[in-house]
């Protein structure tokens, strides 16, 4: 022993040594194999847990009960959204059961709009660190980061770098909340198993000064790195993850802002397994719901006439997919279908007179047209017959605009796009009151249904749940090896095709969520379907019924029996 300043060192200095036997007591503190109170008398026995627990023995359901109970006595939502994920490090299964059989309640907790206000506060609410971090730091080191995550099989990586948070903006390192919702939601929603799911963070700093200035951030406490020193950290990162994954991991880019977004995709997607939620997952989950929307409609993509208010992400993303599925259906080119698609964005319509001055993303979508300023003036120049927002701006859709909406056609379809509620171009209520009742509506966020001349309207919610968890175990199942716009199409029909005459009677264009595991292997087998037509499928021979080899994939969060 040395002198009192070397003491502590040499006391301190010990290998973190475990040893991992799952029993007793660290059975107990494994979320993967918990069960709590329902760990049988035999399991009991087998595995040392005499004592460990009080005597009851419970059953998964009885836990979902008393915690659904517990849940609810919290009134504010963050509250509800740490109890949650509490019990996803103490009880994986009971989370996800919970998930499943509750899906409607719990998704605004585990996912938008609460997930949002957890990542604002992520500093103060973190607890146990998830997912993995990937910081400026590791540079030249990022595979040897990849391998200390624990799990070996990953199938899916959702990754994002915090730059533009759902609406929240740059939340930098704090971003983490959104690939762990995202992936919780793969698991229940998609049943791709928890144990293959990786969600990561990459940090390269934050422009948002109140974090820069906070002491509890968690995050590079420096400007964000741009251009040549973020696209060689991106770069060492995909290459590692092929490296160490191989060619079948999927990665989902979330929540990058406009300018990385889609140039990460242009520049990955023909090396690597990529998607991106924000621009693909809403253009597929969206076409969805235009295609279920035909049936009361009539006619084809083609007969109709589409407006977009906001060309970014969302917007550009969701025209280039109508676009592609016109020209599929009807054999004109890209070019040529695009022309029945115009956008509006904060200075106007999208026309060929301002091509000096527009974003790259938007060029396609500069038509020849005079220029005008405003959405009103828009609609009554275009006559469209669909109109969608997705401007991030609420209360764009004015009485005004509706009421030309519906003088134009006979069932205006109005999809109210933008996030959080705040935002939303105009509520249900206002779109069914002005179309007076004529308007079929959906919207980004859910809106209670609406009572208008004494029938109720349910109005459908295009949320991106529907698609990308589906569309990610369609591309795991079949050993997918890239995305190809194609595969969006074909779930954006295996998503129309759940739609019941029932579904369409109350107004809706989507089905009801609570059929999500059943609508999700639907989605899968269209996917894989077409992945292998494309011949993008390695899994051979292409299983004979796909739905069925879907719903065999499918984690199932029912508690096993331990020997
Ligand atoms: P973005 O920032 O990429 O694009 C916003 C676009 O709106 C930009 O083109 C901007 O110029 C334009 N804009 C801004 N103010 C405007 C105004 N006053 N009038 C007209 N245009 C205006 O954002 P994004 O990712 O495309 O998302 C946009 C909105 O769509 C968000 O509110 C988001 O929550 C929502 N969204 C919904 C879904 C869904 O319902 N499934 C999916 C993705 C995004």
């Amino acid at each position: 022993m040395g002198n009192d300043g070397d003491h502590g060192d040499i006391d301190n200095n010990v290998t973190p040594w475990n040893m991992s036997i799952s029993s007793g007591h660290i059975l107990l503190r494994d979320p993967r194999h918990n069960k709590g109170l329902a760990f049988t008398e035999r399991e009991r026995d087998a595995h040392y847990l005499h004592g460990l627990l009080p005597p009851t023995i419970s059953t998964q359901e009885l836990q979902e009960k008393k915690f659904m109970h517990i849940l609810r006595q919290y009134e504010v939502p963050l509250q509800r959204y740490i109890a949650m994920i509490d019990l996803q490090e103490r009880n994986e299964r009971l989370f996800y059961k919970l998930l499943v059989d509750h899906v409607e309640e719990l998704l605004p907790i585990v996912y938008t709009p609460t997930v949002g206000e957890a990542c604002q506060k992520f500093g103060s609410i973190f607890r146990r660190p998830q997912g993995l971090y990937i910081s400026l730091k590791d540079k030249g080191q990022v595979l040897e980061v990849l391998r200390n995550w624990p799990e070996k099989n990953i199938q899916v990586i959702v990754v994002t770098d915090g730059e533009r948070i759902l609406g929240l903006g740059d939340l930098g390192c704090q971003g983490m909340g959104i690939p762990v919702g995202k992936l919780s939601l793969y698991s229940a929603l998609g049943g791709v198993p928890p144990a293959a799911c990786l969600p990561i963070t990459i940090d390269v700093g934050t422009n948002n000064e109140k974090l820069l200035n906070d002491e509890f951030y968690i995050g590079m406490k420096q400007n964000r790195a741009r251009g040549e020193e973020y696209d060689a950290l991106l770069e060492e990162f995909m290459s590692a993850v092929k490296r160490n994954y191989g060619e079948k991991i999927l990665i989902q880019f979330e929540d990058f802002a406009n300018h990385n977004a889609f140039s990460l995709l242009n520049r990955y997607r023909t090396t690597h397994l990529v998607f991106n939620d924000d621009i693909q997952g809403t253009a597929s989950v969206v076409l969805g719901g235009l295609l279920s929307a035909l049936k009361v409609l009539g006619g084809t993509l083609s007969d109709h006439t589409f407006l977009f208010l906001g060309a970014g992400e969302a917007g550009t993303g969701i025209a280039e997919l109508i676009a592609l599925q016109i020209s599929k259906t009807t054999g004109a080119s890209v070019e040529d279908s695009r022309k029945k698609i115009w956008l509006v964005d904060s200075k106007g319509l999208v026309v060929s007179s301002r091509k000096e001055s527009l974003q790259h993303f938007k060029l396609p979508w500069a038509h020849e047209h005079e220029p005008i300023s405003t959405l009103l003036d828009a609609v009554k120049e275009i006559k469209p017959s669909v109109l969608i927002g997705t401007s991030g701006v609420g209360r764009q859709f004015t009485q005004e605009v509706v009421e030309a909406m519906s003088s134009i056609n006979e069932k205006p379809l109005v999809m109210a796009l933008s996030n959080p509620t705040s935002q939303a171009e105009c509520t249900a209520e206002e779109a069914y009151t002005w179309s007076q009742g004529h308007a079929i509506f959906a919207s980004g966020s859910p809106f209670a249904p609406v009572t208008y001349a004494d029938k109720i309207f349910v109005p459908g919610q295009a949320n991106n749940a529907y698609i990308f968890p589906g569309f990610g175990l369609g591309l795991i199942m079949c050993g997918a090896t890239r995305v190809h716009d194609d595969l969006l199409l074909a779930a954006s029909e295996g998503l129309a095709s759940q739609v019941t005459e029932d579904d369409f009677a109350k107004g809706l264009i989507y089905p009801p969520f609570s059929c999500i595991r059943k609508i999700s292997a639907h989605i899968a087998a269209t996917v894989a379907d077409k992945a292998y037509e494309l011949g993008l499928a390695s899994l051979l021979p292409k299983p004979a019924d796909l739905v069925k080899f879907a719903e065999s994939c499918m984690y199932s969060p029912v508690y096993p029996n331990y020997r």
